[in-house]
């Protein structure tokens, strides 16, 4: 091999800066959500920078699949040196692994996960659209957004995070919770494998 030139699969990605939504109608929503959090705090390549409130939120589905339940909402801000799509495919095992319905993605969901931004990248691929094309449409996106990182500035809408929160439609209720997101698994003591005998 080349000096300098890299082995295969070993190049690193830019750090960038990243957001993203979980949400939780189905099953005890907030522990759904602090298993969600601290998963989040285990993705490799990766360090959490923040945790939204919790925000219990109406459903918002013009087609009424969701059902009636609402949802449990938040936004976790990483930094990291994941791919995009390495990212996605990290989420989505760990929906799976906490119970997602695959064969009714539509329906009501132990945990969603979306890649809300992902730096000031934009990414236009099959199964991967980022800036998430809805976020700037939705109260229950916002809402944590701006909690988080009010002035973020979305690469396409050249808008911060403020801005669009200030100039939303969106009429759906959203109320933000006075408990603390993802602290039950945080402080959690380390255990130990008893050796084999
Ligand atoms: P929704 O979150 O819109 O209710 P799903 O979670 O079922 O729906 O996602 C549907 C598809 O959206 C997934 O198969 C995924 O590949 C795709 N997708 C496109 N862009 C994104 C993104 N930015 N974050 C997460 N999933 C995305
Ligand atoms: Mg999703």
């Amino acid at each position: 091999m080349e000096r300098g030139a890299k082995k295969p699969g070993t190049q690193l990605m830019a750090q960038e800066t990243i957001f993203i939504g979980f949400g939780s109608n189905l099953g005890d929503r907030q522990e759904l959500c602090d298993r969600a959090v601290a998963l989040m705090n285990l993705l490799p390549l990766s360090q959490v920078t923040g945790v939204s409130s919790y925000y219990e939120t109406e459903p918002v589905d013009p087609e009424g699949r969701l059902g009636e339940s609402w949802f449990y909402n938040g936004v976790v801000r990483l930094e990291t040196s994941l791919s995009p799509t390495r990212l996605l495919d990290i989420l989505q095992e760990t929906e799976r692994g906490l119970g997602r319905n695959d064969t009714d993605r539509h329906g009501p969901r132990t945990i969603d996960f979306d890649i809300l931004l992902f730096g000031q990248q934009q990414i236009d691929q099959p199964g991967l659209t980022v800036p998430h094309p809805r976020l700037h449409q939705r109260r229950f996106v916002l809402e944590p957004l701006v909690e988080l990182d009010p002035a973020f500035r979305h690469p396409t809408l050249h808008r911060s995070m403020r801005e669009l929160l200030e100039a939303l439609q969106d009429l759906s209720r959203v109320n933000k919770l006075d408990i603390k997101p993802g602290s039950k698994y945080r402080s959690r003591p380390a255990c130990s494998v008893p050796p084999l005998s």
